[in-house]
């Protein structure tokens, strides 16, 4: 479509940490882009070097509320990603998810603009089918301390189709697995950051569970390319359509390589396992490579590399201070 005006994006949640990298990747493309946060789990730091851009607007905004802007395309990302911030408040964060992406549909009814709402796979739950394909439903808990999370993502993809059923809405749903990169929030109890910077301030890692279960870590780039390439697609592809690195290993060998990697000499600590921690995970993503000729590129060694380097100068940065609660686990249930 032949447009007199760059393309307007709206990126909900787009001070966090994939919305940040978002932001910039859309203003190197050409676009116009309004940064829609409420600064919960994201902060103004982040899109700082984003203020000067003439292309760039941001503005403090809860998405549980309508939001009147006139744009083309939205990215709905708003949403605490991290098990210990999203079940801070669990009713905020099923009402981001929900009434956020309802808001988010409203939005993109009146202006006939395209959605790509940010699914997650932790729709599958505690997966009985692995790699997890997109035609699995899940095993999901309705009424644990994830569920908050977990429905709300998966009401959001309801919500998605029932407005593409009901009005034609053009929808993408990407299903987004553990992705990893620089700006993650230290304190925001993820295990990539928890783990690098725990290594690199010499604090024990701290391993839940024994450390069997896996994941599969994607770096922020290539998931960002995933996302960027589903959102180009014609109108009839919808997703859901995994986005992830099939690449995976177990949260011991992923606290081993990041030791080796910072040359730390941290002990590894044994912590309880958070309620409903799924036991493996990893996407087929088949699906994305066919319809989007994608696949990450990055390894999780050369991902890992420029993430602690973005910590280590964090945390050497004169009158920087760790925000509390690093070690998150103690904020989740535990088993
Ligand atoms: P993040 O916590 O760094 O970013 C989320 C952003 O949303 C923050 O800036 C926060 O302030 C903002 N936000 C939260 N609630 C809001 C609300 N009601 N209104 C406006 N803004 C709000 O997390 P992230 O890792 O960047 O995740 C971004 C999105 O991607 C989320 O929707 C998450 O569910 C999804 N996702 C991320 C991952 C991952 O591994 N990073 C995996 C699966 C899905
Ligand atoms: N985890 C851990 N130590 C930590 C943080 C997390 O062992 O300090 C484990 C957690 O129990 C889970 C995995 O690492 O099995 C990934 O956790 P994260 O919170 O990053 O994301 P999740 O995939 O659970 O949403």
């Amino acid at each position: 479509m032949h447009r007199l005006h760059p393309a307007r994006v709206l990126v909900t949640g787009g001070a966090g940490f994939l919305g940040s990298h978002l932001c910039a990747r859309l203003l190197e493309g050409g676009a116009d882009v309004l940064c829609a946060d409420n600064f919960s789990t994201g902060t103004r730091d982040n899109v700082l070097p984003l203020l000067d851009h003439r292309g760039f607007e941001l503005v403090r905004h809860d998405i549980c509320q309508p939001l009147h802007v006139e744009v083309d395309e939205i990215y709905n990302l708003a949403c605490p990603a991290s098990p210990v911030h999203y079940q801070v408040d669990p009713l905020q964060t099923f009402k981001t998810c929900v009434h956020g992406a309802q808001n988010m549909l409203g939005l993109a009814r009146r202006l006939k603009a395209k959605v790509l709402q940010a699914s997650t796979s932790e729709v599958y739950g505690d997966p009985d089918f692995h790699p997890q394909k997109e035609s699995y439903w899940g095993n999901v808990n309705p009424t644990g301390p994830r569920s908050c999370y977990d429905e709300g993502k998966r009401c959001a993809e309801t919500l998605c189709f029932d407005y593409r059923r009901m009005h034609g809405i053009r929808i993408k749903v990407a299903r987004i697995f553990n992705t990893f990169g620089p700006r993650m929030n230290p304190a925001d109890g993820r295990v990539v950051s928890n783990f690098i910077v725990q290594a690199l301030t010499g604090q024990p890692l701290t391993i839940y569970g024994e450390g069997h279960q896996t994941r599969s870590f994607c770096y922020v780039d290539d998931l960002l390319e995933g996302c960027v390439r589903l959102m180009a697609t014609p109108d009839e592809v919808t997703g859901p359509i995994n986005l992830g690195n099939p690449h995976e290993l177990q949260v011991r060998e992923l606290a081993t390589t990041i030791l080796r990697l910072t040359g730390s000499r941290s002990p590894l600590v044994f912590k309880p396992l958070p309620v409903d921690d799924p036991r493996r995970r990893r996407p087929d993503i088949t699906l994305a490579n066919e319809t989007l000729g994608w696949r990450p590129t990055a390894s999780l060694e050369a991902g890992l590399v420029k993430t602690i380097e973005y910590f280590d100068r964090l945390l050497g940065t004169p009158g920087y201070k760790i925000p509390a609660g690093v070690n998150g686990h103690a904020k989740q249930h535990v088993a």
